[in-house]
């Protein structure tokens, strides 16, 4: 997302919050916007840290290693980030951080320099209680791991709630892994039940950490997937695909290759199809679970599901927004569907800070609580603002947001 978008994004919100100019103002800009040029076997990565509001909480943000990472994209993302931890009320501002490195480029070893690199770099501004780093894409336990090593190396500490998504042994926090699947399945089943929606099908575009946990986790609960994808391409099966079949598929090549290999279906009730297909199914459910920006004002149209649940970040455009909104299809956002990873990072934090070790169960019971209450506080408004057709889930989610950072700002005498 470009940071102009954002900043027609918020002029778009203005009369609805309603924001003043000098809100306006105040919610652009970053409050901070950290460079540095990392130099690893004689070769210079372009890194950032944006710091971009911490009116509610300690900036928190993952950091992502990428080709295409530059400034405005971590920006975007640092202010999107502002946005999903007040979604949540999680005690968090707003970051995010990046190096432009294509890691698959790089050996182990230059892999951990450049971790802790990005460390010397920017260890004045990252703690507990200023700036929380996390993982992002392409960046791994392992990593965070290294990361904290060089912090605490450095200032003398032992400070394990510096970063979060940390290995087990390191502070790390049990669910964290599954996170991001389960609290969208926590919202999609509170969802189901407040639209009294009798939903049992359900079609998943992604399967990586997102799309295959939820995958599991839904059917696990008895719901019928019937359709699956990856980036070749899709299966579909009337009757019910087995993730863990597609998982076996997939550690072969692709999940395409399914009816050959499963016992689970035979052949002749899977059929091939593509990604485009897929999200056109007459399903219940579509899990978006991939990229962004592939439900467009082209296939708005032709999207059968009842309710759209966005774990992939942005998969919606504005336009077919608007569309699904007026086919009365209920779209669960991202900045709320996908939020359960920054809530377990946040237990993460807590139990660190804490010198605690919570149960599975414990994150569990935790983050149902969190993603439902955040749910049903949104959902009591856009049930208000629905019968007379103002607003969809996503803007209610925004202005509660907006809301929230400003009344925090005002408190801190900013405004
Ligand atoms: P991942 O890298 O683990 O998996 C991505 C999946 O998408 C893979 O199965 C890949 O084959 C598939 N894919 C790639 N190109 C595709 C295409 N053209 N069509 C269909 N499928 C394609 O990624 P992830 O962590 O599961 O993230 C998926 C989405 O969820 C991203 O938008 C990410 O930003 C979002 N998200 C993830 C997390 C998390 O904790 N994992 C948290 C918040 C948001």
């Amino acid at each position: 997302m470009a940071f102009e978008s954002i900043l027609y994004f918020l002029h778009k919100m203005a009369p609805l919050v309603p924001l003043q100019e000098q809100e306006i103002k105040l919610l652009r800009t970053p409050n901070r916007v950290l460079t540095a040029e990392l130099t690893v076997s004689g070769r210079k990565y372009p890194a950032y840290r944006v710091q971009f509001n911490n009116a509610r909480g300690p900036y928190k943000g993952g950091i992502r290693y990428h080709p295409d990472v530059d400034e405005d994209e971590v920006k975007s993302l640092g202010f999107w980030m502002t946005i999903k931890t007040a979604v949540l009320d999680v005690p968090f501002g707003g970051a995010k951080g990046g190096i432009a490195v294509d890691p698959k480029m790089l050996s182990p070893t230059e892999l951990e320099e450049l971790s802790r690199a990005y460390v010397q770099a920017f260890y004045h501004y990252l703690g507990p209680y200023q700036d929380i780093p996390a993982p992002d894409v392409y960046t791994t336990p392992q990593i965070m791991a290294w990361m904290l090593d060089e912090y605490e190396k450095i200032t003398k500490t032992k400070a394990p709630a510096m970063i979060t998504g940390k290995p087990l042994e390191q502070g790390g926090s049990k669910v964290r892994d599954i996170a991001t699947a389960l609290g969208g399945f926590y919202v999609l089943l509170e969802a189901t039940q407040k639209r009294h929606l009798p939903a049992k099908t359900v079609a998943i575009q992604g399967l990586g950490n997102a799309g295959m946990n939820m995958a599991k986790l839904l059917h696990g609960q008895g719901f019928v997937i019937q359709a699956l994808s990856d980036s070749q391409g899709g299966v579909y099966g009337k009757n019910g695909l087995d993730p863990r079949q597609a998982e076996e598929s997939k550690k072969t090549g692709s999940v395409v290759g399914y009816g050959e290999q499963s016992s689970a279906a035979p052949k002749s009730d899977c059929r091939v199809i593509t990604n485009e297909e897929l999200l056109e199914l007459p399903v219940d459910i579509l899990v978006p679970a991939a990229l962004s920006g592939v439900i467009t004002k082209e296939n708005a149209g032709n999207i059968k599901a009842k309710i759209v649940l966005e774990l992939a970040n942005g998969p919606t455009t504005p336009e077919a927004d608007e569309i699904l909104y007026q086919r009365n299809i209920l779209v669960i956002p991202d900045i709320l569907a996908n939020a359960g990873g920054v809530t377990v990072s946040y237990f993460e934090w807590l139990q660190n800070l804490r010198q605690e070790s919570w149960s599975e169960e414990e994150v569990r019971k935790q983050l149902r609580q969190k993603m439902i209450t955040a749910f049903d506080r949104l959902w009591q408004e856009y049930a208000e603002n629905n019968k007379e057709n103002k607003f969809d889930l996503r803007t209610v989610a925004y202005i509660h947001a907006l809301k929230r950072i400003l009344e925090a700002e005002r408190k801190h005498g900013r405004l």
